[in-house]
């Protein structure tokens, strides 16, 4: 296994995240012109190197700035969970616009320094972030460099990746 040295800090990410903007969006570039499948192998190796030196319990960022989907399921899980009823679990924290049901509240109602008060029933889109795991990353560029600056384990890949495919 890949090992890096991982950087954790987040006022130092976000400082860095500004400093590199421009030489980011050169590497978008570069990354679009780069085999899908062997992008993908790239990143899962470093996302399993990296990923276990981060402890998302004790980070939470994602959570002060991710728009959640909530499933009818994950909100009866959740309503259940937290002994209240669907009425009032829904009116405290969703909104709901057609089809569309999500979070009603950015940083996230259950998200308690810096920690998430309800992690083993948190929805399936936080387990899912940040997708470092997921085929078609050059289909997240967009995504994925919007929270570079905001999640250490996407500053981490993206930097780990800029030095296995000979960019820097
Ligand atoms: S449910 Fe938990 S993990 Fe998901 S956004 Fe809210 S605080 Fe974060
Ligand atoms: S996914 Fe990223 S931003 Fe969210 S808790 Fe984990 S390291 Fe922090």
């Amino acid at each position: 296994m890949l090992h890096f040295d991982v950087e954790t800090n987040l006022e130092k990410i976000l400082i860095l995240a500004n400093a590199k903007e421009v030489e980011n969006y050169r590497f978008k570039d570069f990354l679009k012109l780069r085999n899908s499948d062997v992008l993908d192998a790239e990143v899962l190796i470093l996302n399993n190197s990296i990923t276990p030196q981060i402890d998302c319990t004790t980070c939470g960022n994602c959570c002060k700035s991710l728009m959640i989907n909530v499933s009818e399921q994950e909100a009866d899980t959740l309503a259940n969970h937290l002994n209240l009823t669907r009425s009032d679990f829904d009116e405290q924290n969703l909104e709901k616009g057609g089809t569309m049901v999500v979070m009603n509240a950015i940083p996230c109602n259950f998200l308690a320094n810096n920690s998430c008060s309800v992690y083993q029933h948190r929805f399936e889109g936080c387990r899912e972030f940040p997708a470092m795991h997921l085929p078609d990353f050059n289909k997240r560029l967009f995504t994925t460099f919007m929270h570079y600056g905001r999640c250490p384990i996407i500053f981490n890949v993206v930097e780990g990746l800029k030095a296995v495919t000979g960019f820097v």
